[in-house]
């Protein structure tokens, strides 16, 4: 295998083995801990190519880093107001939704994000030592 073809396949078992929405710097994180000489460039340059690729999704939510997506079909999110973490949704996907939007200030759309938010499981637990 080639060199690019391998630190592109550690990229992307690294979205894979985090499961959970990981950020560029927790994918770096993690393949540099296993392969040292990796660089944080190279890192962010493969996920880019990957998202490019369609074999992860990037996911861009307002107010936190963009998080990287090992499940590529469209499913919703819902972000942690405490610690941030991105989470999916367990409810079906809303069909046709862009073909619901009425002509709207002469838009084209071209895509939307829901992203739902609240606390997560381990945040609540948190909250409840402390009181
Ligand atoms: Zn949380
Ligand atoms: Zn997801």
């Amino acid at each position: 295998m080639k060199r690019n073809t391998i630190q592109r396949s550690l990229t992307l078992e690294a979205v894979k083995n985090l499961m959970d929405h990981p950020t560029a710097d927790e994918v770096y994180a993690k393949v540099h801990s296993d392969h040292p000489n990796i660089s944080r460039g190279t890192i962010y340059r493969n996920l880019n190519q990957l998202a490019e690729d369609g074999k992860i999704a990037a996911r861009e939510t307002p107010g936190v880093a963009t998080h990287f997506d090992h499940i590529v079909l469209e499913h919703y999110h819902t972000r942690c107001v405490k610690c941030g973490k991105i989470f999916d949704v367990d409810m079906d996907v809303i069909p046709d939704l862009l073909n619901k939007i009425k002509n709207t200030h002469g838009f084209a759309f071209s895509g939307y994000d829901i992203v739902f938010k609240g606390t997560c499981k381990e945040c609540q637990k948190d909250e409840g030592n402390h009181s």
